[in-house]
């Protein structure tokens, strides 16, 4: 029988990410929505940590203790330069804004292009980043996967695909931002797309060892 495997997030554009990235591995992914688990008011305090890795790692453990199923969870956000390496870990709650999804989305674009006005183009210069960590309950040893796509913010968004800070994140080797492209084309260099095929290629090694 395929073992499942939990992918710990509740955002609708990583799911839809992480599910075209993870096709063909040996598992049935399912998501916390899949399983009718009701998001408990502890859920929200997960995302306390200082760095992704950390973040994420909370997820997992949590979600592996609440299901006892293998768990993958990621954090990931956008560093740039700059601005010292932020939003980074704070990328979901850079404006600090309390609404529905696309709100947050737009409200942190928005606060963004705020703190670049006027910066030049090497100022821009931004990465994200993921970090990706599976768990195997009860005594498994965390594991670690992570992915970093380079590029820089732009001057105003360019495109509506993608999710979060997409049409104004212009990836290096696209030459177009995330939001320009089609999902294989972002999935194909993004840092989800790294982190996720990292931790897929582990997983493939895990069964023939
Ligand atoms: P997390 O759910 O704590 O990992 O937060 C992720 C946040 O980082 C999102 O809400 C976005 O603001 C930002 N982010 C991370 N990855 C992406 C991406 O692939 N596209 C756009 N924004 C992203």
């Amino acid at each position: 029988m395929t073992a499942t495997l939990l992918v710990a997030t509740r955002s609708a554009g990583k799911r839809r990410e992480i599910s075209a990235i993870l096709t063909g591995i040996d598992r049935r992914v399912v998501f916390p929505d899949d399983l009718g688990l009701e998001q408990r008011p502890e859920e929200a305090g997960l995302e306390t940590a200082d760095t992704f890795e950390g973040n994420a790692r909370r997820k997992a453990e949590y979600f592996a203790r609440l299901t006892g199923l293998e768990t993958v969870a990621d954090d990931s956000g956008l560093e740039v330069f700059a601005l010292g390496g932020e939003p980074g870990v704070r990328s979901k709650r850079f404006a600090l804004y309390d609404g529905p999804p696309d709100g947050v989305d737009a409200a942190n674009n928005a606060a963004l292009l705020r703190r670049l006005a006027g910066a030049a183009p090497e100022r821009r210069r931004a990465r994200y980043r993921c970090v990706a960590v599976f768990l195997a309950p009860p005594r498994g040893v965390p594991q670690v996967f992570e992915g970093i796509t380079a590029g820089r913010v732009l001057e105003a968004p360019r495109g509506t695909g993608g999710f979060g800070y997409d049409p104004l994140f212009l990836a290096d080797e696209l030459g177009r931002s995330f939001g320009e492209v089609p999902p294989e084309e972002k999935d194909a260099v993004s840092h989800r797309g790294r982190a996720f095929r990292a931790f897929a290629e582990w997983l493939a090694g895990q069964r023939r060892a």
